[in-house]
Formats: C-alpha cells, sequence, structure tokens
C-alpha cells in the first residue's frame, strides 16, 4: 500500500480558479459577497465598479476596504474577453473580434444611427441550427459563450469609446441578441448576461431596448417568458412550413403556428401591453422575395400583432444564395405596408468590414469539414483572422 504525502498532493493540485466578477448577475454576485462573508449590499458596489466605472483593478475600488480587497484578489479576477481585431467602418460601424479560446473568434458590431447606437451581441461560438442562409450555422456548433464572454461584448464596445454609464456619454442604446449563435440554446447565460443589461446596477438598458432573436426554439421560448421581459424578435423567412423548413430547419420541430403561438404566450406573461414581436424575414432573391410571397405573409400575421424587418440577404463566400434586387425588396415592402402592417427594411450596415447581418464568422479553428471549407473561402476575403 503506498502512502500519499501532503507535500505530493500539493504538488499535484490544480490551481484554484478565480471567479470573473465580470460575469455575476446581481442575484449571484450577492450570493457570492456572502459566501465571503461581507455583506450583499457590497454586490452594488461590485457591480457598480465593473459596469458603471468600467474597472478591472480591485485596487481602484475605493469604497470597498483594504482587507476585502485583498480578499478579492485571492479569489476573483474581471476578465474581459480579449480584443483581437477592432475595425471602423467608412458608415461609422464598428466591429470587434473576440477571442474566446485559443483559436476561437465571435464577433461584435455597434451601429450608430443618430442618437441611437445598437450593439449586436454574439451568443455562441458557430450555431447548430445550420439555417442555409448563415454564415455562422455553417460553421456548426462549438461551444456556448460564458455570461463573463456575452456581457464582455457590451462591456469591451462602451470601453472602447470611454463611455461607461458614470460619464454620462450614451453609446449603446440597444442591445440586440443577434449576433452568432442562437441565444435560447445558450438560456442560463443569455438570460443572466441580460438581466445584467437591464440592471440599474448594470447597464440600466430598458427592456424594450433589449431584444433576443431566436430562430424558434419554442419549449425555450416559452421558458424565457417566466424569467425575462425583453423584446422579441422572431426569425421566419417564410410563410410556409414547406419552404421554412428548408431555410430554418429547426422548423421541421417547431412549425410556424408553434411558433407564433408561443410568442403570443411570451407576451401574455409580460405585465405590460402593446408590446409586439418583430418578424425578421431575410430576402432572398427568387426563393422568397416574390409578391405572391409577400401576401401570404401577410395573411399569415393579419391577427398576428407584430412588425416585419425585411433583411436582403448579405452573401458569404459558398452560399449559392443571392440578394435581391432592390425592385423586388421595394415590391415585397409595398405589398406588406398596403395590408397595414409595419414593415421596415434593413440597411445594410458595415459592408465594407463584413459586419453586415449574417456575415460574422469569427471563428478560425472548427472540426468539421464543411467548415474548413468554409473557412478557407473565407479566409481569402476576411481580414479577421488569428494565427496561434
Ligand atoms: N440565431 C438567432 C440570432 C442570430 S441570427 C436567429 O436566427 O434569430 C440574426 C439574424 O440574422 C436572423 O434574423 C438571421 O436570420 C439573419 N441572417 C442570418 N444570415 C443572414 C444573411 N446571410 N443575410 C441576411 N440576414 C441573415
Ligand atoms: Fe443559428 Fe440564427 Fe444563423 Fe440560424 S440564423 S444558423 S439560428 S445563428
Amino acid at each position: 500500500m503506498t502512502t500519499e504525502t501532503s507535500e505530493q498532493h500539493a504538488t499535484t493540485q490544480a490551481p484554484v480558479e478565480k471567479t470573473n466578477l465580470l460575469g455575476l448577475s446581481r442575484e449571484k454576485m450577492e450570493a457570492f459577497c456572502l459566501s465571503l462573508g461581507e455583506k450583499s449590499f457590497r454586490a452594488q458596489q461590485l457591480l457598480k465598479w465593473i459596469h458603471h466605472h468600467g474597472v478591472d483593478d480591485f485596487d481602484e475600488m475605493t469604497n470597498i476596504s483594504k482587507n476585502f480587497r485583498a480578499q478579492l484578489k485571492e479569489c476573483a479576477e474581471i476578465r474581459p474577453p480579449e480584443v483581437v481585431t477592432e475595425k471602423t467602418s467608412k458608415d461609422g460601424t464598428r466591429k470587434w473580434a473576440v477571442k474566446v479560446t485559443s483559436g476561437s473568434l465571435v464577433e461584435t458590431v455597434l451601429i450608430p444611427d443618430g442618437d441611437r447606437g445598437t450593439l449586436c451581441v454574439s451568443s455562441q461560438v458557430g450555431c447548430s441550427l445550420d439555417c442555409s442562409f448563415c454564415s455562422t450555422g455553417k460553421q456548426g456548433f462549438q461551444r456556448d459563450l460564458t455570461v463573463a464572454e456575452i456581457i464582455g461584448q457590451v462591456w469591451l464596445a462602451i470601453k472602447s469609446y470611454d463611455a461607461f454609464p458614470s460619464t454620462n456619454k450614451k453609446i449603446i442604446t440597444n442591445v440586440v441578441m443577434m449576433g452568432m449563435g442562437e441565444p435560447l440554446l445558450n438560456f442560463d447565460n443569455v438570460v443572466d448576461a441580460m438581466s445584467l443589461m437591464l440592471d440599474d446596477f448594470g447597464y440600466g438598458i430598458s427592456k424594450r431596448r433589449v431584444t433576443l432573436s431566436t430562430s424558434g426554439v419554442v419549449p425555450a421560448l416559452d421558458r424565457l417568458g417566466d424569467v425575462s421581459s425583453v423584446s422579441l424578435a422572431i426569425s421566419l423567412h417564410a410563410a410556409d412550413d414547406e419552404l421554412r423548413n428548408q431555410l430554418v430547419p429547426i422548423n421541421k420541430r417547431y412549425p410556424i403556428a408553434e411558433l407564433l403561438a408561443a410568442c403570443t404566450r411570451y407576451w401574455d406573461k409580460q405585465s405590460d401591453t402593446h408590446r409586439v414581436t418583430t418578424v425578421e424575414y431575410t430576402l432572398i432573391a427568387g426563393v422568397n422575395d416574390s409578391p405572391e410571397q409577400a401576401h401570404a405573409l401577410a395573411r399569415l400575421l393579419k391577427d398576428f400583432p407584430c412588425k416585419i424587418n425585411l433583411i436582403p440577404f448579405n452573401p458569404f463566400p459558398l452560399s449559392d444564395y443571392e440578394r435581391p434586387s432592390k425592385r423586388a425588396v421595394d415590391r415585397f415592402w409595398q405589398v406588406l405596408s398596403n395590408s397595414n402592417i409595419v414593415t421596415t427594411v434593413r440597411s445594410t450596415r458595415g459592408d465594407d468590414i463584413d459586419a453586415a447581418c449574417g456575415q460574422l464568422i469569427g471563428q478560425v479553428a472548427d472540426r468539421t469539414k464543411r467548415s474548413e471549407r468554409h473557412k478557407a473561402n473565407y479566409n481569402q476575403v476576411q481580414a479577421v483572422n488569428i494565427i496561434e
């Protein structure tokens, strides 16, 4: 029989991983403070330092005692994701490539528009849902982002403008979970990150200005209504199940009628009335952009409280789809407007830096062959590229 000495034991023990406070919701920060023997109000102080002042060094937290700061340094850290590239388009759109794991990037985009600034945030590395028109879907799924990596995208975007809430500068007025990944498939982390976006000790953004976009994971949408009250966007792209099955494969499990019913249940759970679902419809030439399809969409949504956002398809390598002509987009818009449905056309922003909707790729190391092909082709035109 062998006996392990305490020294032997000590040398084989892995270092204790520090808690990244950037990723703690208010509730979790309170629990963390209590676990260290501190009062729960310390959580508010920590949250304000991190999210209102953008502080990532405990020594700058002057209203926190030296003892507690020393304790925090032992077991905690404030570690934002690492920015690999930051690019600004000629139209003011800014895109960050953020390193999340060795070899993997996700992207975050800020679209300024007058006194409004919309930040498009990623929730996963890749996506498992494989929508036929989406660059992220072509990579396959790699992993969920952590809460710190999701809220960290807001943190670093604000930092790059030196505009944390304490400065009273308002660079980000809206957040949309429309970057890479399907947010409802990373449910707990997305919910915690969105709670920090809304929290007065976080970023204090109105629930109406934080939008979760989903391709239609119905059971998770039902759960979302129980814990969150953010705005809702659904990626519809077709008015009939046959076509939607081809474009958005998850439709085979949760067809259109079930998705629309889930949206209604979501709003029924909210206390305020008059909130409507945003219906996203990516227009693809010759696939779903005909006037007949516009009429079918108008009929489908006749009694469904919504506004429609038409997104002309943004091409990317290895995709056979094409962007519709301006005439086709106008025609489609006209049919819906004539049916009294509020309809907007999303303007393409950040085209010169590949920041347009559906063009985000980020990831550079993926194991699927398909993704390798995609990547090889993509890297010829994409400047976001890191070599490990
Ligand atoms: N997974 C979520 C959120 C990320 S995708 C969802 O699908 O809703 C955000 C939006 O970009 C979706 O409406 C999606 O349909 C759209 N999109 C994806 N690829 C696109 C492309 N190549 N051109 C235009 N829009 C695209
Ligand atoms: Fe995933 Fe959304 Fe892209 Fe579909 S459109 S593959 S759900 S990120």
